[in-house]
């Protein structure tokens, strides 16, 4: 539904500030549940909020975030990390008493030190972060399934107000997500094992890769199924975004850095020193994980990483615009 009332409609007008993968991906969403009377949305081009109108991702679109987030009763800051806070700034004096205000920011500490103090009195504010995402940027790359089936963490501070937590969480469930509640400096320890040392790994081993000198380009490409096919998926991930997870995550990532580089230097050793053993019993290890992943329903057992079966974007439905 566009536009109108529903009896399942969450909140009236939903605005979202940042309209690429996660902000089309929850656009999506909440069509398919009826959550929203309108959405309405802002990005940095012009271009964006066009090509957002055309696939019917909003009903409204804005040149400003501080024009989009008037009258809204649940605004999404779905921006690169680093502009949250900026961000909160331009669009406090626009947010309506009993307003929520959240983000899907991979970081959570830093996002709640910048944007807590721009947040009125009267407006609840409760980080959150969908552990979801693909490595496709823009409002063309979103789909609704995104976040069916996987966590969203909320991160409110202490002292957040108790329905507001409530409230997202059940706005969380209704688009596919289950909803686990944790300290922002947890879940960055957390998130920094789980997903950006990863991310770094994977830059790191594609660059080293291609600046290799004995061997050509066109080998790196051609054998590239051999394990390195997936890292450059992961590594064609957006530039900003991951810029600014690391510009903001410096203490637990460069902690878990540090435990990898152990680790990588133990298999290193064992290799040099022809110790099958330790080879065997880690690698084991790590295969036990790769189980537990599947079992708890957070990837498929098929093949190809079961890329295939997760990806499939879903035709935007038509909104009527009024602007
Ligand atoms: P994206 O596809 O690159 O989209 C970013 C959006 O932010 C674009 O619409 C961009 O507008 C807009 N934007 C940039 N500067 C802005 C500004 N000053 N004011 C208003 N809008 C602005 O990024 P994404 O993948 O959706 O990521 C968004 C957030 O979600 C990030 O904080 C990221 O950490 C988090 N996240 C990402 C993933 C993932 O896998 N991608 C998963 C979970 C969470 P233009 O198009 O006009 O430049």
């Amino acid at each position: 539904m566009s536009g109108g009332r529903s009896e399942s409609v969450m909140f009236e007008r939903i605005a979202l500030i940042g309209i690429g993968l996660i902000g089309s991906s929850i656009s999506h969403a909440c069509r398919r549940a009826s959550l929203a009377g309108s959405i309405v949305g802002s990005a940095r081009t012009p271009a964006t909020v066009e090509t957002a109108m055309r696939l019917g991702l909003i009903d409204e679109g804005f040149v400003t975030a501080a024009e989009a987030a008037v009258d809204a009763d649940l605004i999404i800051l779905c921006t690169p990390v680093g502009l949250c806070g900026p961000i909160a700034k331009e669009i406090s004096r626009s947010l309506k008493p009993g307003a929520i205000l959240t983000d899907v920011g991979s970081v959570k500490a830093a996002i709640v030190r910048d944007v807590a103090p721009h947040v009125p009195k009267d407006v609840h504010f409760v980080a959150g972060h969908p552990i979801a995402g693909t490595e496709q940027s823009g409002p063309e790359s979103g789909f609704a399934e995104l976040f069916d089936g996987r966590w969203c963490i909320l991160t409110p501070e202490p002292d957040a107000d108790g329905r507001a937590v409530e409230k997202l969480r059940a706005f969380w469930e209704a688009l596919g997500s289950k909803v686990e509640i944790m300290a922002p400096e947890h879940h960055d320890l957390v998130l920094a094992i789980t997903s950006h040392v990863p991310h770094l790994i994977a830059y790191n081993i594609v660059n080293t890769a291609a600046h290799l000198e004995r061997v050509t380009d066109s080998e790196v490409i051609k054998f590239s199924a051999g394990g390195f096919r997936d890292f450059t998926r992961i590594a064609a991930s957006d530039p900003t975004m991951w810029r600014d997870v690391f510009l903001n995550n410096k203490e637990a990532v460069l902690d878990m850095l540090g435990r990898f580089t152990e680790d990588l230097t133990e298999l290193q050793r064992a290799i040099r020193f022809g110790d099958g053993d330790t080879l065997f019993r880690l690698f084991s290890d790590a295969r036990s994980i790769r189980r537990g992943v599947v079992q708890a329903g957070q990837d498929t057992a098929a093949p190809d990483f079961g890329r295939a079966s997760g990806r499939v974007p879903v035709a935007p439905q038509a909104a009527s615009k009024k602007v």
